[in-house]
């Protein structure tokens, strides 16, 4: 469904602050992947993801939806838009309007749609987020927990029915609590299978449990790439690019490396819990 040619993106390029933040990247996302982007602070990943909805023109190269190239000269950004959503880091800054309602209708009134259409669609969208229409449309978003305000960002976004959706570190500066609900909405979203996710992350705890392939950047580079389970196999190369794996992960890997007989490749404390009974089991037999 998207395919990104040798991408490359210099910024302030023929300047003494020249930097080149995406080298020669070569891709393929394919309809309703669940992508972790994932990288090193300044390894690009925020660069390369302004490049799929078209804020940021490449310094050379293509990007294709659809065998469409949408970063051709004049391309109608409006197509781009509803094609590919992308929520910032921090979206909730970008909240303006006086109620919940106007902002999430933002999106939708700019592409013309008629009243009952806008109306349907700020429903939904805050339904998709766990925002009670009824109670919370007319209220400003303004009084809301930081949590509550990102899910009305996410809700702006997904009022213009994105068929891929990139978020940018959505779960950044929020408790614990305001994390977990942003991350089960994600899954649902993602569950409910008409959507393409790209998740940007710090957190390979929430990569390992919500994504089905990993891509690793390193200074603006594809340095690994790969289903979730075989990228997190790969401890020592994450390394080097200054990335760990999953603490649970981590552990099993070394419980192994003491000689115990378990399976190391393990994403989630749930799936370790299982390993560890049964490799208790079989102690206990022998
Ligand atoms: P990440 O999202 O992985 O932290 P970025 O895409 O923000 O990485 O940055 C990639 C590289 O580009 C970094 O070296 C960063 O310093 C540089 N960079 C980012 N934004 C700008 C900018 N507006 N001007 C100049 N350099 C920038």
């Amino acid at each position: 469904m998207m395919k990104i040619e040798n991408l490359t993106y210099i910024y302030n390029q023929g300047t003494p602050f020249e930097k080149k933040a995406i080298d020669n990247i070569n891709l393929e996302i394919k309809e309703n992947e669940f992508i972790g982007l994932i990288g090193h602070t300044g390894s690009g990943k925020s660069t390369f993801v302004q490049h799929l909805n078209g804020l940021v023109k490449p310094t050379s190269g293509k990007i294709f939806i659809n065998d469409k190239e949408i970063t051709k000269e004049g391309l109608n950004l409006k197509y781009l838009r509803q094609e590919v959503g992308l929520v910032f880091q921090y979206a909730e800054h970008q909240l303006f309007e006086e109620t919940i309602y106007m902002d999430i209708a933002f999106g939708p009134k700019n592409l013309k749609l008629d009243e009952e259409e806008v109306h349907n669609r700020v429903k939904e969208a805050m339904d998709l987020v766990g925002l009670d229409f009824e109670t919370m449309k007319d209220r400003t978003p303004f009084e809301l927990s930081g949590g509550q305000q990102r899910r009305v960002a996410i809700a702006g976004v997904l009022a213009m029915k994105p068929k891929i959706l990139i978020l940018d570190e959505p779960t950044a500066g929020l408790d614990p609590h305001g994390r977990d609900e942003i991350l089960n909405q994600i899954q649902k979203l993602y569950e409910q299978g008409d959507m393409t996710i790209i998740l940007v992350s710090h957190s390979m705890e929430d990569i390992a449990k919500l994504v089905n392939r990993v891509i690793v950047l390193d200074k603006g580079r594809v340095a690994l790439e790969g289903e979730t389970r075989e990228v997190f196999k790969r401890s020592k190369e994450l390394e080097k690019v200054g990335l760990g794996v999953p603490q649970i992960t981590k552990f099993m890997q070394i419980f192994k490396e003491y000689g115990n007989d378990v399976n190391e490749d393990i994403l989630t404390v749930e799936e370790a819990k299982q390993e560890m009974i049964k490799f208790l089991r079989r102690e206990s037999h022998d």
